[in-house]
């Protein structure tokens, strides 16, 4: 056996289920596709987790929990999950270079990635002006115009960050309200160089080397017109990255069915984060997620061990 437990995801989620996980004694692999910390590394600064009034960039937080984990013992490897299988004293867990992870417990915390747009020249311009990540690329459209196209946290998370860079930030939003808490809400009115198109989408986004304007519809009229702008960032929501997960364990939108344990219907395996279903999608809640998978992952291995915990 590779590990007792096998967390599958290094955002906060993943994370906190390390340091839970390491700290309990239970030898901690996690493993992760290209880096930990999730979609904190694309948060320029996270002002509502508890402890740091002044707010902290989404780097150094998943540097602190990343330290906290490798102190407690938990190991980080790279690999992508493919499937899961169980086995008689746990599972395995194949990887996509055909590698393979045996684990006493495993627990799922593979967050979610985001949404497209699916019109045309998304695809086609995609890092040519079209881009996921306003803490990644907002800096390359200092002096320019850009859009931000959605309408709840991470629209109007990034939008504020953009306008930092931006000569002028359009949000455009498909309904006449924002999905967003009221004080990012407040924020966006507070800055002058951020504007609003409600009741708006976008249809097309044009450019041949790089986005030179999008095409917008009014909702209510149905009116298109041209739209000049030098960016396109798109925030429309998350979908979460399941695909390797056994189907019977998800929801009709692909998320991971819990109970208040994190246990799945799969004894064993546990799911923690924003893959989760019907969760409130916040650091807090995917780092709380990851303390109870671990600590029931581990109260669940020790009974299978006949070593169980005395309550
Ligand atoms: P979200 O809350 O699901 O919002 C997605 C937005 O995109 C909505 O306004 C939605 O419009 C719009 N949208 C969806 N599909 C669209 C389409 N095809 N065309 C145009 N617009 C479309 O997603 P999110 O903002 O990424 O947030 C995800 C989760 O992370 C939330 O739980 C959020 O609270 C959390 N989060 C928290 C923070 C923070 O606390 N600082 C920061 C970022 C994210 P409708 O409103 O009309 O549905």
């Amino acid at each position: 056996m590779d590990c007792d437990i096998l967390i599958i995801g290094a955002g906060p989620a993943g994370l906190s289920a390390a340091i839970y996980a390491g700290r309990a004694g239970f030898k901690t692999i996690m493993l992760e596709k290209i880096g930990a910390g999730g979609q904190m590394m694309l948060t320029d600064k996270i002002d509502n987790y508890p402890g740091f009034p002044e707010g902290i960039a989404g780097f150094d937080l998943q540097n602190k929990m990343l330290l906290q984990a490798k102190k407690f013992g938990a190991k980080l490897d790279y690999g992508e999950a493919t499937q899961i299988k169980k086995t008689d004293d746990g599972f395995c867990v194949e990887l996509k270079d055909n590698k393979m992870i045996t684990a006493g417990s495993v627990i799922i915390a593979v967050g979610a990635s985001h949404r497209t747009l699916n019109v045309p020249g998304e695809a086609e311009l995609a890092s040519k002006g079209v881009s996921y990540c306003g803490t990644c690329d907002g800096p390359f459209f200092r002096g320019k115009k850009t859009i931000v196209v959605g309408g709840g946290d991470s629209a109007l998370t990034e939008a504020l960050f953009i306008a930092k860079f931006a000569k002028e930030v359009t949000i455009v939003h498909r309904r006449d309200r924002f999905r967003a808490v009221h004080s990012l809400i407040k924020q966006i009115e507070a800055t002058s160089n951020i504007k609003t198109k409600m009741n708006a989408t976008v249809e097309e986004i044009c450019g041949t080397d790089s986005v030179t304007g999008v095409i917008l519809k009014d909702t209510l009229t149905g009116e298109k017109t041209d739209f000049e702008t030098d960016g396109v960032f798109i925030f429309t929501g998350l979908l979460p990255a399941t695909s390797f997960v056994p189907q019977e364990i998800l929801d009709s939108q692909h998320y991971i069915i819990t109970n208040e344990k994190m246990e799945t219907s799969i004894p064993g395996l546990y799911a923690a984060g924003d893959a989760r279903s019907n969760t409130f999608r916040q650091v807090i809640c995917a780092a709380a997620d990851g303390a109870t998978a671990a600590n029931y992952a581990g109260e669940w291995l020790e009974a299978q061990r006949g070593n169980a915990y005395e309550k």
